[in-house]
C-alpha cells in the first residue's frame, strides 16, 4: 500500500460542512487503499484574525510582532483546531483517525519566528501510525524549534508542511486541495480566460510562486523540485470520483509533451520602490546599501541605475517588500551621512507584473511581445528585471489587472 499526502486549505475547512467533504475525499483515498497523511490549514480567515490579535496586544515592527516567538504561539493555534475537527469527522464516518501537532511528529523548524524553515522531519512514529492503518491529520504551518517552541512556516506555510512529510514518508504523491482545481495561466479572479495547466514543471512553479502565485507557497515548490516529490494540485470543491483526472501535475520539464513558449503571469502587489537620488557615482555606493539592508535582513528585489543630470553623481531605484518599505528607508537615511545621497522616496502604489515560461531559454521576441501589449494599453514601466525563463516588470498599482489581462491574451494564453 503506497502513502500518499493529502493537503486542505484555509476554504477547504472553512466550516463544518466542508469539513465532513474532506473526511469523505480522505475517506475515499483510504478506500482505494492508501496509507494516508493529512495536511490541513486555519478555516479560511482565522491567521488574519490571529494575526491582528496580535497586533492588538503589542506594537508591531515589519509587520512582526517584538515577540515573536509568542506570535506563533498564537497564530499556530488554528491549524490544531482543524486538524481535531477533521480527526472527529474521519472518526465519525468510521475512519480511524488522530490529529499530530508539529511538535509531535516532531517536525523540526529553525527558530526565524514568523518564516521559519524546515530543518528535519523525523517520520517513524508517523509512520508507525500509518502503518498501523490510522489515517494522520496533521496541523500545517507549524514545527517546533531545537529548543522546543513554536515556530511557524510564513503565510501559507501549509503546503511547505505538506510537501516535507510527503518527502520524509517517501510518499507516491502530494495532492494539495485548494479552491481552484489546478494551476491555471494566470489568477483565475483576474482574467476569467485564464486556462487550466494539465502540466507545468518545478522551475515555471516556482517562478510562478515567487513571482506572487499564491496557489503554492514558494518553498513548497523549491522542496518538492529538490526531493523530487510529484506535487497535484486539484480543487477540494468536489465529492469523490467527481472530476477524475482534473488538476495540475507539477514535475519535471522533460514529462512535458507540450512545450510553450510562456506558461503564465504572475502579479504581486506586495512591492514598494525605493528611490535614492544624487548618490555619489564611484566604486563601493551600491555595496554600501545593499551592505546594510542584507545586514538587516531586507530582501531587494529589483535593481536599475541611472545616471542623474549633475555630473557624477547617479540615481537608483529597487524594490523591496512592502512589508519592509518602511524599515528600508531608516536603514538608508541612518546610512545618508556615510552614503552621501540627496534624498530617498518611497512609493507603494507599485505592483509587479511578470511574464513566465521555460521556452524564454530558446526563444527571442518574448520581451518585445510584453512591452508591445504594455504600450498598446498605455501602461508605463518603471522598473525591468529578468531571469532565464521570466520577464517582470513594475507599473503603477492601478494598472494591474489591466496588465495581467493584457498580456494573457498577448501571448494567446486564453487559447490554449
Ligand atoms: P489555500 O487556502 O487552499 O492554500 P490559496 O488562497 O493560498 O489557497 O491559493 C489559491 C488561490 O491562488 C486561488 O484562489 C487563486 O485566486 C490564487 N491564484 C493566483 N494565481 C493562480 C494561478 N496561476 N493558478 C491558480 N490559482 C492562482
Ligand atoms: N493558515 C496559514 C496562513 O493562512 C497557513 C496556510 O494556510 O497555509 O497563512
Ligand atoms: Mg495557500
Amino acid at each position: 500500500m503506497s502513502r500518499l499526502v493529502m493537503k486542505f486549505g484555509g476554504t477547504s475547512v472553512a466550516d463544518l460542512d466542508r469539513i465532513r467533504r474532506v473526511g469523505r475525499l480522505v475517506a475515499a483515498e483510504v478506500a482505494a487503499g492508501h496509507k494516508v497523511a493529512v495536511v490541513v490549514s486555519a478555516m479560511a480567515g482565522k491567521t488574519n484574525e490571529l494575526v491582528a490579535w496580535t497586533d492588538g496586544a503589542g506594537p508591531a515592527i515589519n509587520g512582526l510582532p517584538i515577540s515573536d516567538d509568542e506570535y506563533d504561539v498564537v497564530v499556530a493555534s488554528g491549524e490544531q483546531v482543524t486538524a481535531g475537527l477533521l480527526a472527529i469527522a474521519l472518526r465519525n464516518v468510521g475512519v480511524n483517525a488522530r490529529s499530530w501537532m508539529g511538535w509531535q511528529i516532531p517536525i523540526i523548524a529553525d527558530d526565524a519566528h514568523g518564516r521559519a524553515r524546515i530543518d528535519d522531519v523525523l517520520p517513524d512514529k508517523l509512520i508507525a501510525a500509518l502503518d498501523s492503518g490510522q489515517v494522520a491529520v496533521i496541523a500545517g504551518f507549524q514545527g517546533v524549534t531545537r529548543d522546543d517552541r513554536i515556530a511557524t512556516l510564513g503565510r501559507g506555510g501549509s503546503d511547505t508542511s505538506a510537501v516535507a512529510i510527503a518527502a520524509a514518508i517517501k510518499a507516491v504523491r502530494c495532492d494539495i486541495y485548494t479552491d481552484v482545481d489546478g494551476v491555471y495561466t494566470t489568477d483565475p479572479r483576474i482574467e476569467s480566460r485564464a486556462r487550466r495547466l494539465p502540466k507545468i514543471s518545478y522551475e515555471e512553479m516556482l517562478e510562478m510562486a515567487s513571482l506572487g502565485a499564491k496557489v503554492l507557497q514558494t518553498r513548497s515548490v523549491e522542496l518538492a523540485m529538490s526531493q523530487n516529490v510529484p506535487v497535484r494540485v486539484l480543487s477540494s470543491f468536489v465529492e469523490p470520483g467527481e472530476a477524475p483526472g482534473q488538476g495540475t501535475i507539477v514535475c519535471d520539464e522533460e514529462e512535458i509533451m507540450e512545450k510553450r513558449i510562456v506558461s503564465g503571469v504572475a502579479y504581486s502587489r506586495d512591492e514598494a520602490k525605493i528611490s535614492l537620488f544624487g548618490l555619489p557615482d564611484h566604486p563601493g555606493v551600491s555595496s554600501e546599501i545593499f551592505g546594510a539592508l542584507a545586514d538587516a535582513n531586507v530582501n531587494v528585489d529589483m535593481i536599475v541605475q541611472s545616471h542623474a543630470r549633475t555630473a557624477d553623481t547617479a540615481n537608483m531605484e529597487f524594490t523591496v517588500g512592502k512589508r519592509d518599505a518602511a524599515r528600508t528607508v531608516e536603514i538608508i537615511r541612518a546610512a545618508q551621512r556615510r552614503i552621501g545621497f540627496d534624498d530617498v522616496q518611497v512609493n507603494e502604489d507599485v505592483s509587479k507584473v511578470s511574464v513566465i515560461g521555460v521556452g524564454m531559454r530558446s526563444h527571442t521576441g518574448v520581451a518585445k511581445t510584453m512591452f508591445g501589449a504594455l504600450a498598446e494599453k498605455g501602461v508605463n514601466i518603471q522598473v525591468i528585471s529578468t531571469s532565464e525563463i521570466k520577464i517582470s516588470v513594475l507599473i503603477d498599482a492601478a494598472y494591474t489587472e489591466l496588465a495581467v489581462r493584457a498580456l494573457h491574451a498577448a501571448y494567446g494564453l486564453d487559447k490554449l
